[in-house]
């Protein structure tokens, strides 16, 4: 069905560009009980991702030209979002030798990461930037120092201290992006610094900017929304007040992230990120599992978040307390993005919004195999109606607007 804009403005609907998402776990190849190229492309079409980045974290990974190439056949269903392929840094992704890069590049990678892991040689990681220097992408880097992560399976701090878990410092982060923004200077290569989770991350991205240094970076919508105290039970989000009916149990390892969810004024420090430009981008890290890897004890459950269909209602609940204008949100979902990967921002796909909708987030509703979100039994306000690529509309769904709905 071809997009007529008027009748869904005529709704009171917003109509926005297709959102892209620079930052996602698709599964396929190799861990295809998590989720499908297809199912993934659903459900970031309920999410509002026209556009989406599949990063190389598969079995095997993506780190053969023959691969992208093969992965770029794939998923073209008229019901999905359109797919980008990250390719690794890392033959094997193993952080041992470079890939291929100007090969991945010629092949259609849009950027290279060995997501899920940093690089941890830092004269590798140089060599890294030299070479995608050349071939024009961005390098996508998860900043951990993985020696002071260590065996942590939550944020340290008070709250971790509470629940007798061990912690992963701030500085594992910080630690990371101070090197890699070093590296970037002297290198000159673009770096792309992924889902930032500190305070002291943003303060160091927004010195390396005003220092006109090539970098950028993204925060995630669990990271804008949540914080430690998740793990713990709450679930308000960090601009409600905490409500004791809405407690869940401590310890759900629907909780558990890597970097974790972190204290309130690292949540605020985000935003503030978001607000002055320094953050351009919001990505999912869309980290769909099957049940089997999150239905375990905590310490023993898988990193990640199932994001893209919550994303949305999560980064307009900002909105709505005014920690960041609508434009600024919007911006991040679309035009930023764009600018990291330097691509083009798809000239007829659009996201239309109904931003009074509520609904309760239920894990038989969602399209995305990865029902891994604390989110699930929430109420959550703000919901995409529908979703087009190249000018057809290609998701649909009821914005079923507050009926009978009980915060239980
Ligand atoms: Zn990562």
């Amino acid at each position: 069905m071809r997009f007529d804009r008027h009748a869904f403005e005529a709704k009171g609907h917003l109509v926005v560009p297709g959102f892209i998402d620079l930052h996602a776990h698709l599964r396929e190849p190799g861990f295809e009980d998590s989720e499908t190229i297809e199912t993934g492309r659903r459900a970031a079409l309920r999410g509002g991702f026209t556009t989406i980045c599949a990063m190389p974290n598969t079995e095997p990974p993506i780190d053969s030209p023959g691969l992208v190439k093969e992965l770029l056949g794939r998923g073209h269903g008229v019901n999905g979002a359109r797919v980008h392929y990250v390719a690794t840094i890392t033959r094997g992704r193993k952080g041992r030798e470079l890939a291929d890069m100007v090969e991945l590049a010629a092949a259609g990678a849009v950027a290279f990461s060995d997501d899920g892991s940093p690089v941890q040689d830092p004269r590798l990681f140089r060599s890294a930037l030299e070479y995608a220097r050349v071939t024009g992408r961005p390098v996508i880097e998860h900043p951990e120092d993985l020696a002071l992560s260590a065996k942590g399976v939550m944020h340290e701090g008070t709250v971790s201290a509470r629940l007798g878990l061990p912690g992963i410092p701030a500085a594992a982060e910080e630690t990371a992006v101070a090197r890699d923004i070093a590296l970037a200077r002297m290198t000159g290569a673009r770096l792309h610094l992924t889902h930032l989770s500190t305070g002291g991350s943003i303060d160091l991205v927004r010195r390396a900017k005003a220092d006109g240094l090539p970098v950028t970076c993204d925060v995630t919508p669990h990271h804008l929304a949540m914080t430690d105290e998740w793990v713990a039970g709450s679930r308000a989000l960090a601009w409600e007040v905490e409500d004791e009916a809405l407690r869940a149990g401590p310890y759900e390892s629907s909780t558990k992230v890597n970097p974790p969810l972190r204290g309130r004024a690292d949540v605020r420090a985000l935003w503030a990120g978001l607000v002055d430009g320094t953050v351009d981008a919001i990505a999912t890290d869309h980290a769909p599992h099957a049940s089997v890897k999150k239905e375990v004890e905590f310490d023993q459950a898988a990193f990640g978040i199932s994001g893209f269909e919550t994303a949305v209602a999560l980064v307009l609940g900002g909105v709505g307390v005014h920690w960041a204008a609508l434009g600024t949100v919007i911006d991040a979902l679309t035009v930023g993005p764009a600018r990291v990967l330097g691509i083009e921002v798809p000239r007829d796909d659009w996201t239309v919004i109904d931003r009074d909708a509520e609904w309760i987030v239920r894990a038989d509703e969602m399209a995305s195999k990865g029902k891994n979100t604390p989110l699930i039994g929430r109420t959550l306000t703000g919901r995409v109606v529908a979703t087009v690529v190249g000018g057809e509309v290609a998701y649909e769904g009821e914005a079923r607007v507050t009926e009978a709905i009980s915060r239980r």
